[in-house]
């Protein structure tokens, strides 16, 4: 028998920031009207499930996938209308890519700059690689505080920046001068995080070539493939073939680059789908802003943030209702008493309106 115990084997080897993490919590949500991740809630067609479900029946899951998929990075090149000169590199997620970026350049002492209240990951993954992480607090009505910012910028001179566009919890777009502003002021790499540019009416995509120092990072999962992990960022080819080196061979799986081509095939079929939730996101948030008691935030994501009285109360009163929301209360100091709601199917929208009438009572 060993005289060591594992946890005091763990004690002595992780390392001590590790340590200190709890781990991303995401709930069980079996039985649930799910509106806490953003997913779309549509599937696509039954006629196009079927010819998802024939390439996957033919698909050579007994091989590596193609560790390089050049046809799908064209098809996404072109979807994008990218500029000359400008690539794209593949992601399991866009998490991945936010680790692969932070691995890049993380020399000794190297900073993270994002703002506050932004996605978590940011934070979460410094932490992870080790690098310092600088959060500038947003404004009062969550729009980029730009003198804070530049500020911090010239004081912490980070390595690597993430912007939301539109920004996660919160929804808003922030002002595309501020945004231009903070890349032309910043000294390393800034990232336009572009997960819900399927529901925003802006992009940096088209002012790629204007900043040497610019990437825009995107994803497929708040479109309607949350499940396939799908993510890329675009940007120059100089950046992107450094990058390329750290990302895994294999980090697309067979699966997902058979079934990601054929729906982008039919982008028109899922962006249908963000405009309906686009139209429901309206009539939603009409909803919310009539209930006396609750101030919603306008967004351009599928999502609303809003403020309630005794939020962690509320949130267990839709629980016990059957639908599972985001409590954001506690998280941020920004955030008390608010919560986040995907926008879902308008039957899953009524029942949210309902059971949050009856939490709030
Ligand atoms: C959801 C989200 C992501 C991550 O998406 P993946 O599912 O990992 O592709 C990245 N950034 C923001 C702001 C998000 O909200």
């Amino acid at each position: 028998m060993p005289s060591v115990s594992a946890s005091s084997l763990v004690k002595n080897l992780i390392r001590s920031e590790i340590l200190a993490l709890s781990a991303y919590h995401v709930p069980d949500s079996s039985g649930y009207i799910k509106l806490d991740a953003m997913e779309n809630p549509y599937l696509v067609p039954l006629a196009l499930r079927e010819e998802i479900a024939a390439l996957v029946a033919g698909a050579a899951i007994n091989r590596y996938p193609d560790p390089n998929p050049f046809a799908l990075k064209q098809q996404i090149c072109e979807l994008l209308d990218l500029p000359e000169g400008m690539a794209v590199l593949l992601g399991n997620g866009s998490d991945e890519l936010i680790q692969l970026l932070a691995m890049a350049v993380s020399k000794p002492g190297a900073t993270l700059l994002s703002v506050e209240p932004s996605f978590v990951m940011y934070r979460m993954i410094a932490t992870f690689i080790g690098m310092r992480y600088v959060g500038v607090p947003l404004a009062a009505d969550y729009s980029l505080d730009l003198a804070a910012t530049l500020a911090a910028i010239r004081r912490e001179q980070p390595a690597l920046v993430f912007l939301a566009y539109p920004n996660n919890p919160t929804g808003n777009l922030f002002s595309a001068e501020a945004v231009r502003q903070i890349i032309a002021a910043s000294p390393g790499l800034v990232v336009v995080d572009e997960a819900y540019y399927a529901f925003a009416c802006d992009s940096f995509i088209p002012h790629l070539a204007e900043f040497p120092n610019l990437l825009v990072m995107r994803t497929f999962s708040k479109l309607g493939m949350a499940g396939l992990r799908l993510g890329f960022l675009a940007g120059s080819a100089v950046w992107l073939e450094q990058l390329e080196k750290l990302r895994l061979p294999y980090n697309v799986g067979v699966l997902p680059q058979l079934v990601a081509a054929k729906l982008l095939e039919r982008h028109d079929v899922l962006l249908q789908q963000a405009g309906q939730i686009k139209l429901d996101r309206a009539a939603l948030y009409q909803q919310l802003s009539e209930i006396k008691g609750v101030t919603v935030y306008p967004s351009e994501a599928n999502f609303l943030l809003l403020r309630v009285a005794k939020a962690t109360a509320v949130f267990e009163g839709l629980k016990q209702r059957g639908v599972l929301i985001k409590n954001l209360n506690g998280g941020h100091p920004m955030l008390n008493d608010c919560l986040r709601v995907t926008v879902g199917t308008p039957e899953e929208n009524e029942r949210f309106i309902a059971a949050l009438q009856e939490s709030i009572g």
